[in-house]
């Protein structure tokens, strides 16, 4: 009988799941039946960007954490594809760090080119899932959002590509219901147009407070406090940032700080992390972890340890991503079609062990990125995924973690080289902190493109305060 594949979620790590088995159609290898279920109505995951917050259209929660003025926040040279690259989809040299819509063109620009999409059934959420030892069998039930009608599905394998940036980990502090300003987590913020000469806190001491605060800064804010509960970025702010130990009340609309300080805000954003949520899994299929960079219970970071059919692409936090999924997609093909065979689960798990024993002792971020590299590595020389100079992009990341050290506000404008083509990026025509337009055309077009009034105006107010 053939093999039968479900997918939950059709992001960056379903879109590599779909394209590593392509890649073995292509190849001549007989593919099982698959399909994957994708809750919103295109694929992209966090790409396929939303105005909306809290529910959609079909009162599901919003998936999406990104913004408006979103752009690239690593090198895009350590994310490429190396069985697509950038050179390929654009047919230019572009810049190192282009926004949003541009690498969601990029992500869908290879699989629409395989024929993939026939294997997604949109608007489709899984809801729920059991797990037949006898029969060694999944049904999943999902919902149609249109119709409202649920229906069971069996598999052998299942693929969880459902991304763990979307549900919010939202802590208490006192005094925090009655602050009379806005107060938000960052899932929730779409742009930064609205902190206009506004004093701004962010919680939070990683990724989504620096590049917050930053928007808001370029948005022209008129300060921007960062409080962290155990390390600060340390980065050259500007002079209108700084940062503080972590707040331990409210007062009003005061934040008070464990060193002592005070002060006082207009809104308040909660950059303090998501959730690992599998809410369509039953508790022992269900991965329980933080965010890092190697989760337990995952053989090569992707194989369920308890049962083998089951497999999570992307549950990492992540230096490496897009190539990053495909490694492990191509990896999860391998075992599920049986190229691939698993040593015993003690083998397995003494192989976990291992890499969490070497996660435990990471001096800082330089041996974080070699750590994610050599994982990568690992993955890669078991597949036929084609190899990149896996050594190469990992000097990427320490030079652009550099550059966000001595410039934060500079770093999206530095230009980095493909691994893959050799091709070197072409500086964008308009520096970071003065892009106030994020769309494709404009990126791709430049500056003579018309720029839309609402959009001029913004531009004109915040380069007037600059
Ligand atoms: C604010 C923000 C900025 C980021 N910036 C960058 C960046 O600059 N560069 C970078 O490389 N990475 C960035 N990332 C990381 C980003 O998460 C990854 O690039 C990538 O989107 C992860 O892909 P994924 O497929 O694993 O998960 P996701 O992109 O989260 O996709 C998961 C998919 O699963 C679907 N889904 C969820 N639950 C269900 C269900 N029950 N049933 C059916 N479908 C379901 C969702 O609708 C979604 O389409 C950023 C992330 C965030 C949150």
């Amino acid at each position: 009988m053939t093999l039968r594949v479900g997918i939950i979620g059709a992001g960056p790590s379903g879109m590599a799941q779909l394209r590593a088995f392509e890649s073995a159609r292509q190849k001549g290898a007989e593919i099982p039946e698959i399909t994957c279920f994708e809750k919103q109505d295109d694929w992209g995951g966090q790409w396929n960007s939303s105005w909306r917050i809290g529910l959609d259209a079909h009162g599901e929660p919003v998936h999406t954490s990104m913004y408006r003025h979103l752009w690239s926040n690593g090198p895009k040279e350590c994310l490429e594809f190396s069985d697509y690259s950038f050179d390929e989809h654009f047919g230019r040299a572009i810049s190192s760090f282009p926004s949003r819509e541009v690498l969601f063109d990029y992500i869908k620009g290879r699989v629409e080119k395989s024929d993939v999409r026939k294997y997604v059934r949109f608007n489709t959420v899984a809801r729920h899932t059991t797990y037949n030892e006898e029969t060694q069998e999944f049904t999943l039930t999902v919902e149609d959002l249109k119709t409202n009608l649920t229906e069971t599905h069996v598999f052998d394998k299942l693929v969880v590509s459902t991304g763990h940036f979307s549900v919010p980990s939202v802590p208490e502090f006192t005094g925090i219901k009655s602050f009379p300003g806005e107060v938000l987590h960052a899932h929730d913020f779409r742009g930064a147009e609205r902190f206009y000469g506004k004093k701004l806190l962010m919680i939070g001491s990683s990724y989504s407070a620096e590049d917050i605060g930053m928007q808001a800064h370029k948005m022209g804010a008129a300060s921007i406090t960062f409080s962290y509960r155990s390390t600060p970025m340390g980065y050259e702010w500007p002079e209108n940032c700084v940062e503080r130990p972590l707040a331990t009340h409210f007062d009003g609309r005061t934040a008070y700080f464990s060193d002592g300080t005070h002060d006082d805000f207009d809104a308040v954003v909660l950059c303090t992390g998501y959730q690992h949520k599998y809410p369509f899994l039953p508790s022992e299929l269900s991965l329980k972890s933080a965010n890092v960079l190697y989760p337990a219970n995952l053989y090569k970071g992707v194989v369920w340890q308890q049962n083998t059919n089951l497999f999570y692409l992307g549950a990492q936090d992540q230096y490496y991503t897009f190539n990053m999924f495909d490694a492990q997609a191509w990896y999860a093909r391998d075992v599920m079609t049986g190229v691939i065979a698993l040593p015993s689960i003690a083998e397995r798990e003494a192989n976990i062990q291992l890499w969490i024993e070497r996660l435990a002792a990471l001096p800082d971020h330089n041996a974080e990125a070699d750590f994610q590299t050599d994982y990568l590595r690992e993955l890669i020389a078991a597949t036929d995924y084609p190899p990149f100079d896996l050594d190469a992009v990992s000097q990427l990341f320490k030079d652009w973690m550099h550059h966000k050290e001595t410039d934060i506000l500079g770093y999206r404008d530095m230009l980095h080289r493909s691994v893959v083509t050799g091709t070197m990026a072409v500086k964008h025509h308009t520096r970071w902190l003065n892009a106030m337009d994020d769309s494709m055309a404009r990126y791709l077009n430049g500056p003579s493109q018309e720029v839309d009034t609402s959009t001029a105006d913004v531009v004109d107010d915040i380069l007037a305060v600059r």
